[in-house]
């Protein structure tokens, strides 16, 4: 019983080795592997004549499956040393002055790029930026912001209906409701974000755009804050020689309202075709917080007052880079966005 063992693991042992001195490559190799040490291999299959041995030749038993193991394993470590180096010697030699195949970078989008330098600016007067759903209901659109029931904005001719009633947001104010709502004054953020309504797409207008709305909310704030918080902005985003004027206005949301105007930053006020010889552009909405919005949300007129502003971020990324259609912000052409 012993002696046929014996035989048996000496006859797998020198064919193992036969067949891998012919290996050529690593599946050769492989093979041999699986057909000797393999979970169903021949070596592996003896195991069971062990346990059938008599107890005193069990250790001899033992030593030569160990012995039959370690010389298979050698001769395939050696098999596949020797294929792996016949390998190298007959790759091509690497020429390492060949340039690097160079992959481009990345870059933000020019409307992205706008936002974080308007996020910066409101940032470092102390404004938090925050953002908000897309999809809202009409109630954080329109109802809260003090919009009249029959404003013309609410017809489904100019707003995105979903067939359950909600809506496509057509400005980032919602952001400021659902802020008030989840907290005390003071309040002093920023929001901007996609917008969407029902335009006809031409140089000007799309379906969606994106808003950038400010609100602040204290004791005591007053349009002269609101006044010098946009000239700041103005100055920072636009240059120090950006001059701002305002002009009355109505929006619901706010009361007093105004229209804020920057002098031309393309003519310097001179007059020309962007500003159609006015020597200012229409840049922002802005007001005073108008207090039934306040009382919506909870707080008291008596107590806090805020200003609030708003305005297009394709518009100020045109002025800033003299870009005069905004269909190509969304035209995804790489010859235009490798400029920013
Ligand atoms: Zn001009």
């Amino acid at each position: 019983m012993l002696e046929e063992l014996l035989q048996k693991l000496q006859a797998i042992t020198a064919d193992a080795k036969s067949a891998l001195s012919a290996a050529s490559t690593p599946a050769d190799v492989e093979a041999v592997k699986n057909r000797t040490l393999g979970r169903n291999g021949a070596i592996t299959a003896l195991s069971p004549m062990m346990g059938k041995l008599p107890a005193e030749d069990k250790k001899a038993a033992g030593m030569a499956f160990n012995e039959a193991k370690q010389g298979i394993q050698a001769a395939l470590n050696e098999a596949s040393a020797r294929i792996n180096e016949k390998k190298a010697e007959e790759a091509p030699a690497v020429d390492v002055t060949l340039p690097g195949r160079a992959w481009p970078f990345g870059r933000k989008h020019p409307i992205s790029q706008t936002i974080d330098a308007c996020c910066s600016i409101f940032r470092r007067m102390g404004f938090i930026a925050v953002s908000g759903p897309e999809l809202e209901t009409v109630w954080y659109n329109f109802d809260a912001l003090n919009a009249p029931a029959n404003h013309p904005s609410r017809d489904p001719q100019d707003t995105f209906y979903l067939p359950d009633g909600r809506l496509l947001r057509t400005q980032t104010s919602p952001v400021q409701i659902r802020t008030m709502l989840g907290s005390k004054p003071p309040v002093r953020i920023v929001s901007p974000g996609r917008c969407y309504r029902r335009d006809t797409p031409d140089a000007t207008h799309g379906v969606h755009f994106h808003q950038l709305e400010g609100l602040y909310i204290d004791k005591d704030v007053s349009l002269a804050d609101l006044r010098s918080t946009i000239l700041k902005f103005a100055k920072e985003y636009f240059g120090t020689d950006v001059k701002v004027r305002m002009r009355p206005h109505f929006f619901p949301f706010t009361e007093p309202s105004v229209e804020c105007d920057f002098s031309c930053v393309m003519c310097g006020g001179k007059g020309c075709r962007v500003c159609k010889n006015s020597g200012w552009l229409e840049i922002m909405g802005a007001g005073m917080v108008n207090p039934a919005v306040l009382r919506n949300v909870g707080y008291d007129p008596e107590e806090v007052q805020g200003f609030a502003f708003g305005f297009g971020l394709e518009r100020l990324t045109m002025l800033k880079h003299r870009i005069n259609d905004l269909r190509i912000f969304s035209d995804n052409d790489l010859r235009f966005l490798k400029q920013f």
